[in-house]
């Protein structure tokens, strides 16, 4: 008997086939076709990150370039697909290298754009949307709202009762982006059901801190990070934790206006978490089994019998100065440092970043970045990578033949 994999690591082993976990314990047999020592690593099941957005459209990226150096093998689109749009999604989860599953825009229209989606309620087509769900419930999770002012126009909570009319049906969860008020930050939250989502629940800009957001997270709304390019800041986490409120599950919002800062990608989105005290079974219970529990997902545990999608983290003791998004400074303790992505036991090659789309705004700091990361790739691949002390003679010359 053999293994594909095996993880050898302090206390138990991890070993994998056929793309699955096959056993876990100590002192496994040395027979596998790969050995990855792991001691002193922290092993996670693959991280599961229940807001971003990799559909096409103004705000989708591409996973895998992110995938491969951040231990995100799960990746939840939020919204980008409404149902007029759910064909460029399906598109992308089929080429994807790691997983990859949704939540369905209230909003027919989805994100295409830049925002203002429910603005037009024409678009907000509940049977639609529940069509839309039932057709693929292999790809649709839940159902997402944006609910602020931008989003909605006029339309105050209606969209909202829309995506909880749908998931009802359905039987799914709802996430709901907070922000700008009008309508009421809590006249949004008394809406909300056990097991819905609050997503940029550390929002600087709705600053969810008064009864009604206790009031949910008591009867079971599940307060979701959701950092993104303007939904997080730790002054407002800070309050809550002293409150009493941890982010039940914690997601980047990554998107084209968050890749380059100030989110980057979820291990820095954790390190934010350790920052402010946060312990680090917290906050790796937040990225891998709530999430999977929240949202029905495969994976977040390694379990026998469940896919082998593992990271393999560095917690390198050094201090690291994290932003929030409003460019307020704290200090994390460690650095959270993905060594190895695995998904179904295939480790994930690297893959180079895609330029950000043109429309996308960059501060002068953020381009020059981008530019010097494109100098030192150049630089790394356009150096051989061994002398010649480092090189066999393939064919050596024979002796030349005398006549
Ligand atoms: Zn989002």
């Amino acid at each position: 008997m053999s293994w594909d994999l095996l993880f050898t690591g302090d206390e138990r082993d991890i070993a994998v086939r056929d793309g699955l976990i096959a056993a876990v314990g100590p002192g496994l047999p040395r027979d596998a076709h790969r050995i990855v020592d792991v001691t002193g690593r922290l092993v996670t099941p693959g991280l599961i990150d229940a807001h971003t957005h990799v559909g096409p459209g103004y705000w989708g990226i591409d996973p895998d370039p992110v995938a491969w150096y951040s231990g995100v093998t799960t990746w939840v689109d939020a919204g980008s697909a409404g149902a007029y749009t759910v064909d460029g999604l399906r598109r992308v989860a089929r080429a994807a290298g790691v997983r990859i599953h949704a939540l369905l825009n209230i909003s027919a229209v989805g994100l295409a754009g830049r925002t203002g989606e429910s603005r037009d309620l024409a678009n907000c087509d509940v049977p639609l949307a529940i069509d839309t769900i039932q057709a693929d419930r292999e790809l649709f999770h839940g159902v997402k709202v944006r609910i602020d002012s931008e989003t909605v126009g006029d339309n105050g909570v209606e969209p909202l009762r829309r995506g909880l009319a749908a998931a009802e049906a359905c039987g799914v969860p709802l996430m709901a982006h907070i922000g700008t008020a009008p309508p009421a930050l809590d006249e949004v939250l008394d809406l909300m059901r056990p097991g819905d989502l609050v997503t940029h629940c550390a929002s600087g800009i709705a600053a969810p801190l008064g009864p009604a957001v206790r009031a949910a997270a008591e009867r079971g709304v599940l307060l979701d990070l959701g950092h993104g390019s303007g939904g997080f800041a730790f002054d407002v986490l800070e309050a809550q934790l002293d409150a009493g409120l941890a982010p039940h599950t914690v997601s980047t919002d990554l998107h084209a206006r968050s890749l380059h800062g100030p989110v980057f990608d979820l291990p820095t989105t954790m390190a934010k978490l350790l920052a402010v005290g946060v312990p680090l079974d917290e906050v790796v219970a937040a990225v891998t089994t709530r999430p999977a529990r929240a949202l029905g997902l495969p994976g977040g545990s390694l379990t026998v019998g469940d896919p082998a999608d593992i990271a393999v983290f560095e917690v390198r003791p050094e201090p690291l100065g994290l932003v929030d998004a409003h460019r307020q400074v704290r200090t994390s303790p460690v650095r959270l440092i993905n060594e190895a992505t695995f998904v179904a036991g295939r480790l994930l090659p690297p893959r180079l970043p895609a330029p950000p789309a043109p429309w996308i705004p960059l501060t002068d700091t953020q381009r020059a970045a981008l530019d010097r990361r494109g100098r030192d790739i150049r630089a790394l691949l356009t150096t051989p990578l061994v002398d010649v002390a480092g090189l066999a003679e393939q064919f050596p010359r024979t002796e030349p033949r005398s006549s």
